[in-house]
């Protein structure tokens, strides 16, 4: 229960799959007024922009009708948390007081050629897409990871001739039967998949690739980068301390290491400085926390380290075929896979159940659990992966 009978203001920056959760979780509080600022009206479902691209599935929901009753949408960017002030300074000039924030801004697109696309943040990927609705030339994706294999093959079964270039293996997360399963169901779809390779220049046609001897030019009507996400600037820009690349560092609470008030969750949080993997995976059962953390401030009470680890990774093969590589918590390839029409099956239920895991927490605020087995605290996560 609020110990006063003041109403807590809490301002949560970014709606996506973290910042979604907390709001929902927020709502049933007492005594709380809970703002979700995010930088438009829809929820993006980013694990399906590659689907948006190739036109075979929606990615943009109506946010508000993702959210509990108790949360006020607001549309509009942050560029400036006054920490001072406890003020959230908006782009237009507007200003949302809070007294308690919760900082889930997520990642973006990681760009790097002028002519390259990208396809990570819904304004990349519309660019995208625009540009595929008239070109249908060879496409190039760069960048071997889950990304970039989902991509080249939604793209490849919508009939475009597609290569992959990675600059080390294929999906080098997956262990060797996810990887070899991933390859079958890329030949299959006609994927030709040049490993060890580097591009280091895209032209508005072309692309030069290093790796196999001397510098090589490819022809490349549409290249689309998928080498990584990178980190919106707003905690660096506010003066909180960041990892290298941008995100808020907190404890094994959420809370932020400067301000008690301030508490992360999703891709844009380093909590003990060790960040997870960008995942919803992660971003759900972060935001939850983050909620939880809030709300034991609120109360006094103290606050919980999180608990958290991964179960498996998913790639869609386009939409007939799937691999699932099971993990252990700590993210490392087991030797199950799920590969084919079930794994097409699972990762489509994975995709419905996180939209649908939304809609219950609005519904009833506190009902949706992290998912692990086996959980540890972010640092215990970042030993085992180190050992
Ligand atoms: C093609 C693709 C496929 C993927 N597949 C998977 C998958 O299968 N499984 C998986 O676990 N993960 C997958 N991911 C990764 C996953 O989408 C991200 O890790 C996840 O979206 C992170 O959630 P988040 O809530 O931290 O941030 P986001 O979902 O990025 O949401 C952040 C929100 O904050 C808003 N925002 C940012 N800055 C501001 C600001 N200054 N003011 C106001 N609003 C702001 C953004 O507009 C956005 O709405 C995939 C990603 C892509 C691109």
């Amino acid at each position: 229960m609020n110990t006063t009978d003041h109403v807590t203001r809490i301002v949560v920056v970014g709606g996506g799959y973290a910042g979604t959760m907390a709001a929902n979780r927020l709502a049933g509080q007492e005594g709380c007024d809970v703002v979700l600022l995010n930088a438009r009206p829809q929820f993006v479902e980013r694990i399906r922009l590659h689907q948006w691209v190739a036109e075979t599935g929606e990615a943009a929901h109506d946010l508000d009708a993702l959210l509990g009753d108790g949360v006020r949408l607001v549309v509009g960017v942050a560029t400036l948390i006054d920490t001072g002030r406890r003020h959230v300074v908006l782009e237009s000039g507007d200003e949302l007081p809070y007294d308690r924030l919760v900082y889930a801004v997520g990642s973006t697109s990681k760009s790097g050629f002028e002519h390259a696309f990208t396809v990570g943040d819904w304004e990349s990927a519309q660019r995208l897409r625009e540009h595929l609705a008239t070109e249908r030339g060879p496409v190039t994706v760069v960048g071997g990871g889950l990304t970039g294999v989902e991509t080249a093959a939604e793209l490849a079964e919508q009939g475009l001739p597609v290569r992959l270039v990675c600059n080390g293996p294929l999906v080098p997360s997956f262990g060797d039967r996810g990887r070899r399963a991933t390859a079958r169901a890329l030949d299959t779809l006609g994927v030709r998949v040049f490993e060890n390779r580097r591009v280091a220049a895209v032209g508005p046609g072309s692309i030069t690739v290093v790796g196999s001897g001397a510098d090589e030019e490819w022809p490349s009507a549409t290249t689309v980068l998928a080498t990584g996400f990178d980190i919106p600037r707003l905690a660096a820009d506010s003066g909180l301390t960041t990892d290298p690349d941008g995100r808020l560092v907190t404890d094994e609470s959420l809370t932020s290491v400067d301000d008690p008030r301030i508490v992360g969750a999703g891709d844009a949080v380093a909590p003990s400085n060790t960040p997870l993997r960008m995942s919803c995976q992660a971003a759900i059962p972060l935001g939850l926390h983050a909620a939880d953390t809030v709300i034991a401030a609120i109360n006094g009470a103290p606050a919980q380290p999180i608990r958290i680890g991964f179960s498996g990774q998913n790639a869609s093969i386009g939409r007939r075929a799937g691999v699932i590589q099971m993990c252990r918590t700590d993210d490392m390839p087991r030797s199950m896979v799920i590969s084919g029409r079930l794994g097409a099956f699972v990762k489509e239920q994975v995709c419905r159940f996180v939209l649908r895991g939304i809609g219950i927490e609005a519904r009833r605020p506190g009902r949706m659990r992290g998912m692990s087995r086996k959980p540890r605290t972010a640092a215990e996560l970042a030993q085992a992966v180190a050992s």
